[in-house]
């Protein structure tokens, strides 16, 4: 069975889309640390983030680069953290992750609450710089 963010690659289940290409896809997190907490994906469905082939995985870090430096541009914050964990969903993804400090990056801090509307605000600002980025 496909998971759910091959599902999302395939629009079957909504996303608040950031970025995209051939072969990679950014998302917010629909349970953010942070405003603008971003999740990138390998389109390739593969559990574990280590056993992508090995061109698959630098596409992904150099993809997650590029859309780090959108959210750079549209989210205020110090920098952005990077975290894989892959507890709970069985694709590999990258989350990216605006902070203040250190603690922002805690898993266990207690997640924001976001309309839709700040959802696809802030989806909106990330693809745009990830747009201008592009020219
Ligand atoms: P982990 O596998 O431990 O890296 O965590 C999976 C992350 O995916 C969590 O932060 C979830 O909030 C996030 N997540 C799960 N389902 C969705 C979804 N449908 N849309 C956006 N984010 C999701």
């Amino acid at each position: 069975m496909a998971s759910i963010f091959t599902r999302i690659v395939n629009g079957e289940i909504p996303s608040y889309k950031v970025a995209e290409n051939e072969n990679y896809y950014a998302f917010l997190d629909i349970n953010p640390l942070a405003k603008g907490h971003t999740l990138v994906i390998p389109k390739m469905e593969e559990d574990y983030i280590f056993n992508l082939p090995g061109d698959v995985y630098a596409g992904l870090w150099e993809f997650a680069n590029k859309v780090a430096k959108a959210i750079d541009k549209a989210v205020p914050c110090k920098r952005v953290g990077v975290a894989v964990l892959g507890m709970e969903v069985p694709h590999a993804h990258i989350h990216l992750i605006p902070i203040q400090n250190e603690s922002d990056m805690l898993f266990s801090n207690p997640k924001l609450q976001l309309s839709s509307e700040e959802f696809v605000a802030i989806a909106k600002a990330i693809n745009e710089a990830w747009e201008g980025n592009r020219k």
